[in-house]
């Protein structure tokens, strides 16, 4: 079922008539398998863009880092450190070192402190 906005009718109209063609077959519903790919590369790059463009527009970047957040929910999709580290384990938010966090070495661990909230993220390196 094709969830539709109330706001736009232009956009519920094409929304509807998506939902009768692909009732109709004329349109194929995509697979969730190659769904859940496309989510994959739109959520990195989309995140990636974000932590590009945190440094001139953090509003824009946070939005940017929750779209890319909702598809990874939305599909499964699975971030590594690299892309984790991103976000903040307490409010969820986009934090760029440098920005808007603090990034310290301490007894073998890196400390990431979110400037929204205040939380330090651990990450332990691993042993030499
Ligand atoms: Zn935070």
């Amino acid at each position: 079922m094709t969830k539709c906005s109330n706001e736009n009718s232009d956009r519920q109209d094409l929304c509807r008539d998506n939902y009768f063609a692909r009732q109709a077959r004329i349109i194929p519903a995509i697979k969730r398998k190659e769904a859940k790919k496309q989510a994959t590369v739109a959520a990195r790059s989309v995140l990636k863009l974000a932590a590009a463009t945190a440094g001139e527009d953090l509003p824009l970047a946070k939005r940017q880092a929750a779209l890319a957040r909702r598809l990874m929910l939305k599909y499964n999709v699975r971030f590594g450190w690299e892309l984790k580290r991103f976000y903040c384990h307490g409010c969820k938010q986009l934090i760029v070192p440098g920005v808007n966090a603090r990034v310290r070495v301490s007894a073998g661990k890196v400390l990431t402190t979110c400037a929204n909230c205040g939380r330090v993220n651990r990450k332990s390196l691993p042993q030499a």
